[in-house]
């Protein structure tokens, strides 16, 4: 057990290269590389299978999806969303030359508040795009409810929830649309990657033109969409690693149970939060750090990176907190007190399917050896 290897916070599967070979023959032989080629047709139509949905369209990457969302549903205005994210949640509206409106996040599950929402409502305001954090579900029925109330559309930021059921059911069947990611750091990956699950087969129509320049024929363009083509090597990549995505999440599961036993009985670290009736993805093991603990968040992940272990705050700095947002009104520390808690005490630790036991154990010998000082 060497001291000196590193552990970053996540490491992407990729499956054995000769499993790939044939399939990349097939696209060799083909000469089809992309604009909604055999893969990726193959692949919308296992991951529609897979994840339990109606209807989803591949991207390029999650944020164009985002984009691209809010372009299907001709959001204006005012977008409430959360400062607790990625800064491609806030980016994606500020894209669409839309203002994001930030609410503030519940402090165990991260997520928007239904009070929050309804509070940050003016009549401007066009749409919701809550993030359902580290694959923790949002309050997706009150969510609906303040939606239908005020007539909003909800988009949800689904990047962290790939795989996730809530209730029985697939969490992303909740909302107008929701966005996965495929990025190389996310659950399930193509690389690079994304796509918009929505419910009904016009959408998706309207979707796919938006993703090819707003073209719906050669010679009729509705709209001025953006190139959001996934390739067909990426969506090859993609049927291949869907054959593997039930074991990876698995093993995750497996690693978030040595954390828990070996974390549970410290003083000031909150484990993360699980909310009943769902079926997680361990997508991320986020712990906080509070008051309690002899030492303050920083000074556990600097002891942690002197010894070679990546941990990341995720999601530290907060999107209000960024140059490009932190003048408007929404942005006030003093508005967002739950969320300005979380960027300070969150640490999310080394998670991933190739993450060895023996990696597990040292994370957790190295954070509670830091209660000695
Ligand atoms: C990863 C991520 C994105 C962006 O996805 P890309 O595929 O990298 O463009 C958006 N939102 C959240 C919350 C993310 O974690």
């Amino acid at each position: 057990m060497s001291a000196d290897k590193p552990i970053y916070v996540t490491q992407p599967f990729l499956p054995p290269l000769d499993d790939f070979i044939p399939y990349l023959r097939e696209i060799w032989d083909a000469k089809v590389l992309t604009n909604g080629g055999p893969f990726h047709q193959r692949l919308e139509a296992a991951l529609v299978e897979h994840l339990g949905i109606k209807h989803l369209s591949l991207f390029t990457n999650g944020t164009l999806g985002l984009l691209t969302a809010l372009q299907t549903l001709q959001v204006t205005g005012e977008v409430i969303t959360t400062p607790y994210s990625f800064a491609a949640t806030a980016h994606s509206v500020m894209w669409n030359n839309l203002t994001p409106v930030f609410a503030d996040i519940d402090p165990i599950t991260c997520n928007l508040t239904p009070e929050s929402i309804e509070q940050a409502i003016t009549p401007r305001t066009t749409a919701i795009m809550p993030v359902h954090c580290y694959g923790t579900p949002c309050d997706v029925d009150r969510i609906q409810q303040i939606a239908d109330t005020h007539g909003l559309k909800v988009i949800y930021d689904a990047a962290h929830a790939f795989g996730v059921r809530y209730r029985g059911e697939s969490l992303l069947n909740h909302g107008d649309l929701s966005v996965l990611s495929f990025h190389a750091t996310k659950v399930y990956t193509t690389l690079e990657g994304g796509a918009i699950v929505c419910a009904d087969a016009a959408t998706k129509k309207r979707i796919d033109h938006l993703k090819n320049f707003g073209f719906a024929n050669e010679v009729t363009v509705l709209a001025a969409g953006i190139n959001g083509k996934m390739n067909e090597v990426q969506a090859a990549l993609g049927l291949l690693q869907l054959t593997h995505v039930d074991r990876l999440i698995a093993r995750r599961a497996q690693i978030a149970s040595l954390y828990d036993e070996g974390l549970r009985s410290l003083d000031g670290i909150r484990l993360p939060f699980r909310l009943p009736d769902t079926q997680p993805n361990h997508s991320y093991y986020p712990i906080f750090i509070g008051s309690g603990f002899p030492v303050g968040r920083d000074a556990v992940y600097a002891r942690l990176r002197e010894q070679s272990v990546y941990a990341r705050r995720y999601f530290y700095p907060l999107l209000s907190d960024m140059p490009m947002y932190r003048d408007l009104p929404s942005a006030a520390p003093e508005h967002l007190p739950h969320a300005a808690k979380a960027a300070r005490e969150v640490l999310c630790l080394p998670i991933y399917p190739a993450l060895p036991d023996d990696d597990v154990m040292r994370v957790i010998e190295l954070i509670r050896s830091c209660r000695a000082g």
